[in-house]
C-alpha cells in the first residue's frame, strides 16, 4: 500500500482482505467526496475507479452556499460576486457563485486512509463489486457511483464551451462578471429552433468559457450547432476568435430519478442516484454537500436512500421533472418570458427551484408564480405541456460542416 492509499487490484494489504465497511464505485466529485467523508467518519472504505487520480474533465461551478462547510476555500478557483442573467431586461442576481478549482477540489478530497483500486468494475452488487481482473470487493454497504448512463434519445443538457483567453472576452465579461444565463437574441437561432443560452464565466486561470446551453430537448442538441450559435454571439459584441481556442462538450440525460428504497441494490449515489438537477444540469453542488446524510444514515444503522430521499426531497424531484418537460418544448421567447418571471420571484422561490433538495413548498409556488407570471396568457398552456407538448421532437438541425464532422473511417 503506498501512502496516498493506492492498491493496484490484485495487490496490496487491502485486497488480502477484501472486506469493507463501504465500497464506492466510481471516483467522479460524488464518489471521491463520498468515499473520502466516509474514511474521515471511521468506515473502512474501499474506492474503485480505472483512473481515480485523474483530475476530472470538465469545469464545475455551483453556487457558494450550496458548499458543505468542512469544504476548504482552496476548493474555489473564483468567486463571482453578483452574477448576471439577461432576460427581457438585465438582472443581477445579488447571491455568490463559484467556479470550482479543479485541483483544489480533488486535494481537498484525499484518499489516504482507504484502499483505492485502480480498476474498473464489471459487476456491482449490494455487498460485492467484481473487478475487471477477477477480484471481488466485499463491503456491508456499495455505493454506485459510476456517473449517468449514455443520452440516447432521453432529455438533455448540451453545451459547446470555448476557454477565450481573459483580455479577448473582456467587451463580454470582465473580472469577476459572469453571465448566468444570457437570452439575449445574438445567437443566429430563428423563432421556429429550439432555444438555447450563453453561459460565460471567468474561470480564474486567465481564461472565460463561453458555453452556449441547451436544457431539455430529447436527444440534445448538436455540438456543431452550439458552436455556430456560441461564435454568432462574440461576434454581435466584435470578439472574433482564432479557431484554436480549446473547448469542451457536455451531452448527458437530464432525468436519472432517485433510487426506489427497499430495493437490494448497490445504492446509487451522485448523479447517477437523482442528484442530477432536472432543470440546470448541476449535481455537484448537491453531492459534496449529501454526502455526510449517507455517511451519518450508516453510522445510526439506517437506509442511506431513506435518509437521502425522504417525501419532501421526492416530490421536489417529481416538481422539477414538470419543469424539465416544460423547458424542452418551450420557444425562445417563451423561455425569455418565462425566465423574466421566475428571476422577479422571492429569493427562497429561486433558491427552491435551483437549489434547495426538499423545499417543496416554495419549489410549488415558485413554479405557480411563473407559470402565472408569464405573458401573454396562452403560452402558459405550452408551459403546462397542454398545447404544443412534443414541438420540438426530432428537430431537423442542420448536418455539421465538414470541419468538425466525425471522420467516416
Ligand atoms: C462540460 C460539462 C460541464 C459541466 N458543468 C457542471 C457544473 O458547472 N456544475 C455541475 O454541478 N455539474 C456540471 N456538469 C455535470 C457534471 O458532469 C456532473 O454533474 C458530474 O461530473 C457528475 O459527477 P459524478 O461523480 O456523479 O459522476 P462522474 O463525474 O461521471 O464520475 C463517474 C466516475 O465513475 C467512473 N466509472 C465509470 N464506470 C466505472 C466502472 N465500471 N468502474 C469503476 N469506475 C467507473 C468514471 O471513471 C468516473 O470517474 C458538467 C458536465 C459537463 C460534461
Amino acid at each position: 500500500m503506498s501512502g496516498t492509499g493506492m492498491a493496484d487490484s490484485g495487490v496490496g494489504d487491502h485486497t488480502a482482505a477484501r472486506d469493507f465497511d463501504i465500497c464506492v464505485v466510481g471516483l467522479g466529485p460524488a464518489g471521491r467526496t463520498l468515499a473520502h467523508r466516509a474514511m474521515r467518519a471511521g468506515f473502512r472504505v474501499a474506492a474503485v475507479d480505472p483512473r481515480p487520480d485523474r483530475l476530472w474533465p470538465p469545469t464545475f461551478s455551483c453556487w457558494v452556499d450550496e458548499l458543505p462547510d468542512w469544504l476548504p476555500p482552496s476548493a474555489i478557483a473564483i468567486t463571482i460576486p453578483a452574477p448576471t442573467v439577461w432576460t427581457k431586461t438585465e438582472h443581477r442576481i445579488e447571491r455568490p457563485y463559484c467556479v470550482l478549482s479543479k485541483p483544489g477540489l480533488h486535494a481537498a478530497l484525499p484518499l489516504d486512509d482507504a484502499a483505492v483500486f485502480a480498476a474498473r468494475a464489471t459487476h456491482v452488487d449490494a455487498n460485492a463489486v467484481e473487478l475487471a481482473d477477477g477480484t471481488t470487493l466485499r463491503a456491508a454497504t456499495v455505493f454506485d457511483t459510476r456517473g449517468l448512463p449514455t443520452l440516447g434519445n432521453r432529455r438533455a443538457a448540451s453545451a459547446h464551451g470555448i476557454f477565450v483567453d481573459a483580455d479577448t472576452a473582456a467587451p463580454m465579461v470582465a473580472g469577476n462578471e459572469g453571465l448566468l444565463l444570457d437570452w439575449r437574441p445574438e445567437n443566429g437561432a430563428g423563432p421556429d429552433e429550439p432555444p438555447s443560452f450563453l453561459y460565460a464565466v471567468p474561470l480564474g486561470d486567465g481564461t472565460v468559457i463561453f458555453e452556449e446551453t441547451s436544457l431539455g430537448l430529447r436527444g440534445g442538441m448538436p455540438q456543431h450547432e452550439l458552436r455556430k450559435r456560441t461564435l454568432n454571439r462574440l461576434a454581435a459584441h466584435g470578439i472574433t476568435l482564432t479557431g484554436e481556442e480549446p473547448s469542451e462538450a457536455a451531452h448527458y440525460p437530464l432525468d436519472q430519478r432517485p433510487p426506489r428504497k427497499g430495493v437490494a441494490q448497490a445504492i446509487p449515489f451522485g448523479s447517477r442516484g437523482g442528484m442530477m438537477h432536472p432543470c440546470t444540469g448541476y449535481s455537484v453542488a448537491d453531492s459534496l454537500a449529501l454526502a455526510d446524510t449517507a455517511v451519518t444514515a450508516l453510522q445510526r444503522g439506517r437506509d442511506p436512500i431513506e435518509a437521502l430521499w425522504p417525501w419532501q426531497a421526492r416530490l421536489v424531484y417529481w416538481m422539477r421533472m414538470r419543469g424539465l418537460w416544460g423547458l424542452g418544448r418551450i420557444t425562445t421567447d417563451q423561455s425569455i418570458a418565462m425566465f423574466e418571471a421566475f428571476f422577479t420571484e422571492s429569493e427562497r422561490g429561486q433558491r427552491a427551484l435551483l437549489s434547495a433538495h426538499d423545499d417543496y413548498t416554495a419549489l410549488g409556488a415558485v413554479l405557480f408564480n411563473t407559470v402565472a407570471h408569464t405573458w401573454p396568457f396562452r403560452w402558459r398552456y405550452d408551459l403546462v405541456g397542454w398545447t404544443n407538448r412534443n414541438r420540438w421532437l426530432d428537430f431537423p438541425f442542420d448536418e455539421a460542416p465538414e470541419r468538425i464532422a466525425p471522420r467516416a473511417d
